[in-house]
C-alpha cells in the first residue's frame, strides 16, 4: 500500500455544520461502551455501471435519505468490513492490516454481485474519516476508533436482480471492551437447534442477511444464561464453525493449537489469520482442521484439550471458560497461552512490540 499521505484527500472533507464539542468528546471516551457513540464524520461514495465510483467525499455523520423502494431494504444486498484505528504513545494513529479488510470486502462483494472497491480506495476512506475524526480515537489501551465500512444496493427497484446502484459509507465509532467483562473466561452455548450457514451460501461473506440469520440462536443462548452461541456445521451438525462475529481456537496439552478449517461457511477473520501466523512464528503447531464437538467435549474432559479462546476486531482475544449444548456442559480454567496471545496481538495494536509483519498501517 501506498502511505497514507499519498491516499489521502480522496474523500475531500465538507464541513460539519456542528461538531462535537471538545467537552462533549471527552465525555463520551471517559466511559466508553461498544458501538454506541459515534463520530462527527462518515466517508461516502456512490457507484454506478456508468460512472463507477464517484461522489467521494467525508460528509457530517447524520441519517441519510433512501428510497423505500431502495434494494437493500428488500432484499439485503450490502456488505460490511470492521477494524480498529489505534492511537499510540507518541499520538500517532495506525489500522491493523487494513488491506486485509478490503481484500475481504472484495471477496464479500463478488458473492454478494456487487461492484468491488479497489483496495487503494477503501483504504483512502479510511484515512479521511479517521483524519476528520482523530478527537474521537481514543487513547486508553482496549479502547480504538472502531471503523465500519459497509455498502449496499441504494437504487429504488423492486425485483430481484443485482442493483444498478450502490452506496458506500464508512462511520466511526469510538469502543472499549466488546465483553463487558473484560479479559474474563467468557461462556459459549453451542446450537444444535440453529445454523449460520451452509454450504453454497454465504457464510464467508460478510453481509448483513447472516447476522440477521444467527439473531435467534443468540437470543436462544442468552436465555439460557450463556453470552455467545456457537454454530456447527449445517450438513453433519458436527463440526465447529465459529460464533456470531468471531472466529474460535483449542488448545491441546501438547502445546498444539486447533482452529476450524475455512469451509466457505466460516468468515475467515483478519484476527485469526494473524493469530495462527504469531504461533507459527513461535514453532507451535497450528492445525485448521475440522473439529468435532462430541470429540472436542470428551478431549476437554480427559485434560487432552486445555484451554479455548475466541477472537475477532470486536472480541480481540477471549478465553471460553465455559462451554455447554444440549447433551454437554464443560469447563475450562486455563487461559495461559490466550493471555500470551492477548498481550502479543494487543502489543503490536499499540504500538508496544515489534511489529515483524508490517501489519500497522499509519493513517
Ligand atoms: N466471524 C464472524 C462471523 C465475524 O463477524 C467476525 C468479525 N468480523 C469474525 C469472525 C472475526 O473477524 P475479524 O478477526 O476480521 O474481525
Amino acid at each position: 500500500l501506498p502511505s497514507s499521505g499519498k491516499l489521502a484527500g480522496r474523500f475531500p472533507l465538507y464541513a460539519h455544520p456542528s461538531p462535537s464539542s471538545d467537552q462533549e468528546v471527552a465525555q463520551v471516551l471517559k466511559k466508553l461502551q461498544f458501538g454506541t457513540a459515534f463520530g462527527d464524520f462518515m466517508s461516502a461514495a456512490t457507484y454506478t455501471e456508468d460512472e463507477g465510483w464517484h461522489r467521494q467525499g467525508t460528509i457530517p455523520y447524520g441519517p441519510l435519505s433512501l428510497d423505500p423502494a431502495a434494494a437493500v431494504l428488500h432484499y439485503s444486498q450490502e456488505i460490511f468490513e470492521g477494524l480498529k484505528a489505534y492511537r499510540h504513545a507518541d499520538n500517532s494513529i495506525w489500522a491493523f492490516r487494513p488491506n486485509y479488510n478490503a481484500a475481504r470486502f472484495q471477496a464479500s462483494a463478488r458473492r454478494l454481485v456487487m461492484p468491488e472497491m479497489p483496495t487503494e480506495l477503501f483504504v483512502a476512506s479510511l484515512i479521511d474519516v479517521v483524519r476528520a475524526d482523530t478527537r474521537w480515537v481514543p487513547d486508553l489501551k482496549g479502547s480504538a476508533l472502531y471503523l465500519r465500512p459497509f455498502m449496499f444496493a441504494s437504487e429504488g427497484f423492486l425485483g430481484v436482480r443485482p442493483a444498478v446502484e450502490y452506496t458506500y459509507l464508512c462511520i466511526t465509532s469510538p469502543v472499549g471492551p466488546y465483553f463487558k467483562s473484560g479479559f474474563q473466561p467468557v461462556s459459549i452455548w453451542v446450537t444444535k437447534q440453529y445454523h449460520r450457514a451452509m454450504p453454497g451460501g454465504t457464510g464467508a461473506a460478510k453481509t448483513g442477511g447472516n447476522y440477521a440469520a444467527g439473531l435467534i440462536a443468540q437470543q436462544d443462548a442468552k436465555e439460557r444464561g450463556f453470552q455467545q452461541v456457537c454454530f456447527l456445521d449445517s450438513v453433519q451438525g458436527e463440526f465447529l464453525e465459529e460464533l456470531g462475529g468471531m472466529n474460535v481456537f483449542a488448545v491441546s496439552k501438547d502445546g498444539s493449537v486447533r482452529t476450524p478449517r475455512l469451509t466457505g461457511t466460516i468468515l475467515e477473520g483478519g484476527t485469526r489469520l494473524s493469530i495462527i501466523q504469531l504461533l507459527r512464528d513461535q514453532g507451535r503447531e497450528v492445525i485448521e482442521t475440522d473439529i468435532s464437538i462430541n470429540q472436542l467435549v470428551s478431549d476437554i474432559k480427559s485434560g487432552e484439550v486445555v484451554e479455548m479462546f475466541v477472537c475477532g476486531t470486536a472480541a480481540v482475544v477471549t478465553p471460553i471458560g465455559h462451554l455447554a449444548g444440549e447433551n454437554f456442559d464443560v469447563t475450562l480454567d486455563n487461559s495461559a497461552l490466550t493471555e500470551q496471545v492477548y498481550d502479543h496481538l494487543t502489543g503490536i495494536q499499540y504500538g508496544t512490540i515489534e511489529d515483524t509483519h508490517n501489519w500497522m498501517y499509519r493513517l
